[in-house]
């Protein structure tokens, strides 16, 4: 048999390898800033088309490159920054593989320009799919300049697989903010579409941090420093009130390069242990400084991830300076004998006061009496507490009848109300029987059905309700509004904001009106009816960690998004009490819906038990 295995061609072999190096616009992005950064530019300028689908080009004032380079760079495993196997131990670069410039200009169009500063000429270079269009020389100024077009034009299945401009540009703008974070002594512009999105002079570590997470974050951040012979750390956390229900504010780099450790992450989760909200998580924005020698960065094509000789101690370094920060800035609480009562106790319990237990005894109860005081106890109260209302509801109403105007069916309802309630003062039996429903655990609502008992989950029914008149507001465009006596003002980071702008129509459609929606503030001067002016600050955050957590897709209809995320944040939660009217109506309106059998995320809102089932229990 003959021998059936080649080498691959270049380009093929280099198509592979950007398969693994370029997912998506922002891996160019990322690649050319780590570039334009290890060739010690001082000024960095990103310029984005489309979402990166058109154009990246970034350009430095950096050293530049000889005319020889200039062609070397496109060629694969050809590095500057190693020689010999051992340097990737001590690695001062963010590059280091040579596989970049060769990836890319496999899968697009690259234009490179480049010049040296002692140099008078520098050289341009067109390429595309591997292969040299151009070379020649140019006039052109100190530093590089290379622009990626079309990618992915040679591989239209990668190219199709790319999300939405909005996604992309997220993605962009995320490895954006990794690589100005990790370099605050670099100034970098960045421009997408004509338009700037980031404009930042060279500054300190707290005025990057602040340029790109806006000027409400300054009051937010506590230091943390930290030197020891194996690790340096210095950054900040956010202090703990000022904690996000996304992951979106959680930075680690290590020696200026950004990496993703959940390992480390938990280390900053349990300094903060007992001073958080369930589901919300700490922000940090931490340098850590180690030998490079006690690092691997080689164990992932993007670098994202890295080795650690030692992870435990540099775990236990990290929490206890993250958690001395916290005590220090008198955050946490700290060792101190005379409050030890507030040690340890969660967050949300700490204001609360602590309650006697009671348990409540029926001393007259007696079981074989028709009409038990224990039934009669519970009417009388119910009467009692509805007798208020109701009366007040009526005077409302009082001078409306006379003038006989539409208000006459509002009216009946109140009269209606009031002749239950005297029936009920006066025949106790018969409003315990008319009652239909009741409350468990202030969780679940219990009612009867002909054929069995009927529990309905509070929560997952009203989110039901919710999503549904929601979606209807947004997909009919018919939602009324209430204005706002005080305009609101809210303020995202220039991420958080795009995704709001993304769902303006849609906000707008259910009620909300923006007077300014741009990347310094938002001002909303009305809110859908019935939704109180405190909460849209939670429905908004509550917006965007559902947006940033799945990843929306082609398919994916932001209308429905929203209409669930509103749900989620307006709906009753378990532990409310409601009272019968409240727990009729829910399950009225429950029923009214399309699909009144799951919630908006697919869990059941109810569940039946049929009589029969009840019957084999007895047996
Ligand atoms: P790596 O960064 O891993 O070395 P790349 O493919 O990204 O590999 O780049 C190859 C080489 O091209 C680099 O080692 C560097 O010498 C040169 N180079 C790339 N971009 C620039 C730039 N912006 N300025 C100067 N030199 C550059
Ligand atoms: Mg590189």
């Amino acid at each position: 048999m003959s021998d059936i295995i080649q080498l691959l061609p270049d380009h093929v072999a280099n198509q592979i390898a950007a398969g693994e190096v370029v997912q998506r616009p922002a891996s160019v992005v990322k690649e050319l800033l780590e570039n334009a950064i290890d060739a010690n530019a001082s000024e960095i300028k990103l310029i984005i088309k489309d979402a990166g689908k058109t154009l990246v080009q970034v350009i430095d004032n950096g050293k530049g490159m000889s005319v020889t380079d200039a062609r070397l760079s496109f060629e694969r495993h050809a590095t500057s920054k190693i020689k010999a196997a051992e340097d990737l131990f001590q690695l001062n670069t963010k590059g280091f593989r040579g596989e970049a410039l060769a990836s890319i200009a496999a899968i697009a169009h690259v234009e490179l320009k480049t010049k040296q500063d002692e140099e008078d000429l520098g050289t341009s270079i067109i390429i595309a799919g591997s292969e040299i269009k151009s070379q020649e020389v140019s006039v052109t100024p100190t530093g590089t300049s290379v622009s990626v077009k079309n990618l992915f034009f040679n591989i239209p299945a990668r190219r199709n697989f790319l999300k939405s401009d909005t996604v992309e540009l997220r993605h962009i703008t995320d490895e954006f903010h990794r690589v100005a974070l990790a370099h605050p002594n670099i100034a970098f512009a960045f421009y997408h579409n004509g338009s700037d999105m980031f404009n930042v002079p060279q500054e300190n570590y707290r005025q990057r941090v602040v340029h790109i997470f806006g000027t409400k974050t300054n009051e937010k951040l506590v230091p943390v420093e930290e030197e020891t012979e194996v690790l340096k750390i210095s950054g900040f956390v956010g202090k703990p009130e000022f904690s996000k229900k996304t992951k979106s504010e959680q930075f680690f780099f290590v020696n200026q390069r950004f990496i993703k450790s959940p390992y480390l992450n938990h280390a900053i989760k349990s300094a903060f242990e007992g001073l958080l909200k369930d589901g919300y998580h700490p922000s940090y924005f931490l340098n850590l400084t180690v030998d490079p020698k006690s690092i691997d960065i080689n164990i992932h094509p993007t670098k994202t991830e890295i080795k650690f000789d030692d992870e435990h101690t540099l775990y236990a370094i990290l929490r206890s300076a993250v958690k001395h920060s916290l005590g220090q800035f008198n955050i946490a609480p700290v060792l101190d004998f005379e409050h030890q009562s507030s040690l340890n106790t969660p967050y949300d319990y700490r204001d609360k006061k602590a309650s006697t237990p009671a348990i409540e005894v029926d001393r007259s109860f007696n079981p074989f009496s028709d009409d038990s005081p224990a039934r009669q106890k519970t009417t009388s109260h119910n009467t009692g507490f509805k007798s208020a209302p109701t009366e007040s509801w009526e005077s409302l109403y009082v001078g409306l009848e006379s003038k006989g105007n539409n208000s006459q069916s509002d009216f009946s309802q109140v009269t209606f109300e009031s002749e239950s309630k005297n029936e009920s003062i006066f025949s106790d039996s018969s409003i315990e029987t008319k009652k239909s429903t009741f409350q468990l655990q202030q969780k679940y609502i219990v009612s009867t059905l002909k054929s069995g008992m009927l529990v309905i989950d509070q929560n997952r029914a009203h989110q039901r309700i919710l999503y549904e008149n929601f979606l209807r507001h947004i997909t009919i465009k018919e939602a009324t509004s209430q204005q706002l006596l005080f305009p609101l003002q809210l303020h995202y980071t220039p991420n958080e904001t795009i995704i709001i702008e993304d769902l303006k129509a849609d906000l707008e459609h259910t009620g909300f009106v923006f007077s300014e929606l741009s990347a310094k503030e938002i001002t909303i001067t009305g809110v859908p009816v019935g939704v109180p002016e405190s909460e849209v600050s939670i429905i908004f955050e509550q917006l965007i960690s559902d947006v940033e957590n799945d990843v929306p897709d082609a398919n994916f209809s932001t209308a429905d998004l929203l209409a669930k995320s509103m749900a989620k944040s307006l709906a009753i939660k378990n532990g409310q009490s409601l009272n019968s009217t409240e727990q009729e109506h829910m399950v009225n309106s429950l029923f009214a819906c399309k699909e009144p059998n799951v919630s908006p995320t697919n869990r059941p809102t109810f569940i039946t038990m049929a009589v029969d089932d009840i019957e084999k229990k007895f047996m």
